[in-house]
């Protein structure tokens, strides 16, 4: 499943060829997403602009010349693919020329920036929506979000404040969306173990009784910005290579410290653990029995 440094190499990848570019035409194939396509979706896109891409956690914001926005998510297995008109051999129809996607292929975007987008989607988890920029603030995807990990609003205070009194794990705080927004458990497991901090404590832990920071809370804020900023430069790097091949957005080679890497020796320097998988709230954990306590 994505997780926010892949949604943000997805929306660097997109904005190169949506921002300030129209939509010149809009294909829907299948209308059944996670949930049905906007009412008058083609119409309601077709002609206008992309003025910019945001993105909200694992949500990517288009806002449009039309003062509608156009709210994408990934899903578990959503994936976009730029191509490019010029030089094709069938302008227009280029997705009936890989056949091993066109069958999931909902939703292409033709840009007048000459790009051509698909968004394929084999498990329809994905979505697209359709709201008024005026209404996004009380957007009842984004409204119950907590703070976006790498802005200014996420910090050991406000951290603290969160984990306070809290009795589920640490893992299971730092996954939850309401606490901070976009991580999941790929980069909750690589900033525990960043951070040395064990993901069966206790997540009140990591504060004081108070809800104020203590030290652990200042490693962890650290680790969390540390490890999604180098994935992120990690999928620039791959964004290159990609472009070169195939214009797949957003999946790219991960060098994970401790996540899929049970049995292996700890990487950390002189610490000579091996690295324990478990299970926590149905889902694996990885992490370092040594110097993670
Ligand atoms: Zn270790």
């Amino acid at each position: 499943m994505p997780e926010l440094p892949e949604v943000e190499t997805v929306r660097r990848g997109l904005a190169s060829v949506m921002e300030g570019a129209q939509f010149t035409k809009v294909e829907a194939h299948r209308g059944d997403l996670r949930w049905p396509l906007p009412k008058d979706f083609v119409q309601r896109l077709e002609g206008q602009t992309v003025e910019r891409l945001d993105r909200r956690a694992k949500y990517l914001i288009a806002h449009l010349s039309s003062d509608e926005v156009l709210i994408m998510h990934l899903g578990m297995s959503g994936s976009f693919r730029v191509a490019r008109r010029r030089g094709m051999q069938t302008p227009g129809h280029y997705y009936h020329a890989r056949p091993s996607h066109s069958l999931h292929d909902h939703v292409v975007f033709q840009m007048s920036s000459d790009a051509v987008i698909s968004f394929n989607d084999p498990r329809r988890f994905g979505m697209m929506k359709l709201v008024r920029r005026a209404d996004l603030e009380k957007e009842s995807l984004l409204s119950a979000l907590g703070p976006e990990p790498l802005g200014k609003a996420f910090n050991s205070i406000v951290l603290a404040r969160l984990l306070k009194g809290k009795k589920t794990s640490l893992k299971a705080a730092l996954s939850d969306q309401k606490i901070v927004a976009g991580l999941g458990n790929i980069y909750v497991c690589e900033a525990l173990h960043r951070a040395r901090l064990s993901p069966v404590w206790r997540a009140s832990s990591v504060a004081t009784r108070l809800g104020r920071p203590n030290e652990r809370t200042r490693e962890l804020v650290a680790a969390i910005k540390a490890v999604l900023r180098d994935a992120i430069a990690a999928g620039g790097s791959s964004l290159r290579n990609h472009r070169r091949t195939d214009g797949a957005l957003g999946d790219f080679q991960h060098n994970f410290r401790v996540y899929d890497r049970a049995g292996k020796p700890c990487p950390r320097r002189g610490c000579g653990g091996i690295i324990k998988r478990i299970v926590q709230t149905g889902r694996s954990t990885f992490f370092c029995p040594v110097c993670q306590k």
